[in-house]
């Protein structure tokens, strides 16, 4: 079982996600923007810190490694194919690689697209995923490396987790991707109820995550750019998903 604590960090929302292995006490931040803040968490919580998995190389899941390396002695695990882009790593991962946080098993699934190198952390057994600046609650990460053809092919993999899957992302953008969501499809109303229920959220103060992967499939339009409504609702009834996520992608970086 996994004990897991998030908060959020600065001004563009970072979430900071704190995993604990109840059966060994071993803890694992997942990516590290800041590193007082972590272990100013980490204290408040009377938790070590044993790991740190890293999702990619930007400065804001990155810049707090060396702190935490001093303050802790943690391990660093970070995506083989972006080592030279992060200071302090142990450990280079790619696909299928398994890491452990405790007894916890962690499969890791490269995702490229927001980077070059991105991966995300998947337990099947634990029925959760880290999945960093990939996937957002109702949306996606910006393509600063990747194609849209890149990134739909990633997407697709986290897409094709079991739908109970609890999905931790690297920000707390909810509320921005649903008013965006709702001009791609309007007629949904399993996207409305989530809109509804993420504004009660934020009234009570509350973070809009984890999701899941059922929730996902369900609400977010950059996991269902193949699905024939959207698709219909843009007008792209017979282009490729591929063109029909890179049209939602670019309308989404203009979105005010
Ligand atoms: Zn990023
Ligand atoms: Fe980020």
């Amino acid at each position: 079982m996994l004990a897991i604590d998030q908060s959020l960090f600065g001004s563009d929302d970072n979430f900071v996600v704190l995993v604990r292995d109840e059966a060994t006490g071993a803890v694992a931040t997942i990516d590290a923007v800041d590193g007082d803040f972590i272990a100013r968490r980490l204290r408040a919580l009377g938790w070590g810190l044993d790991l740190v998995l890293v999702t990619h190389h930007h400065r804001d899941h990155t810049a707090g490694i060396p702190a935490l390396k001093a303050a802790f002695g943690a391990r660093v695990v970070a995506p083989a194919a972006e080592l030279g882009r992060i200071a302090g790593v142990d450990r280079g991962v790619g696909e299928g690689d398994t890491v452990n946080i405790g007894r916890a098993i962690f499969e890791v699934i490269e995702t490229p697209g927001h980077t070059s190198g991105h991966i995300a952390y998947w337990s099947a057994g634990e029925k959760v995923a880290f999945v960093g600046d990939t996937l957002f609650s109702l949306g996606c990460g910006r393509l600063f490396e990747g194609s849209p053809e890149t990134m739909w092919a990633s997407l697709q993999k986290l897409r094709a987790l079991p739908r109970d899957t609890a999905i931790y992302c690297g920000h707390d953008y909810t509320a921005a991707n649903g008013r965006f969501a709702a001009t791609i499809e309007p007629q949904n109303l399993d996207l409305e109820a989530r809109i509804a229920e993420v504004a009660r959220l934020a009234a009570a103060g509350r973070p809009t995550l984890p999701t899941t992967i059922g929730a996902e499939r369900a609400t977010n339009p950059f996991l269902r750019a193949d699905r024939p409504r959207l698709r219909r609702a843009l007008g792209m009834a017979k282009t490729t998903p591929e063109a029909v996520f890179a049209e939602i992608r670019r309308r989404k970086d203009s979105f005010a």
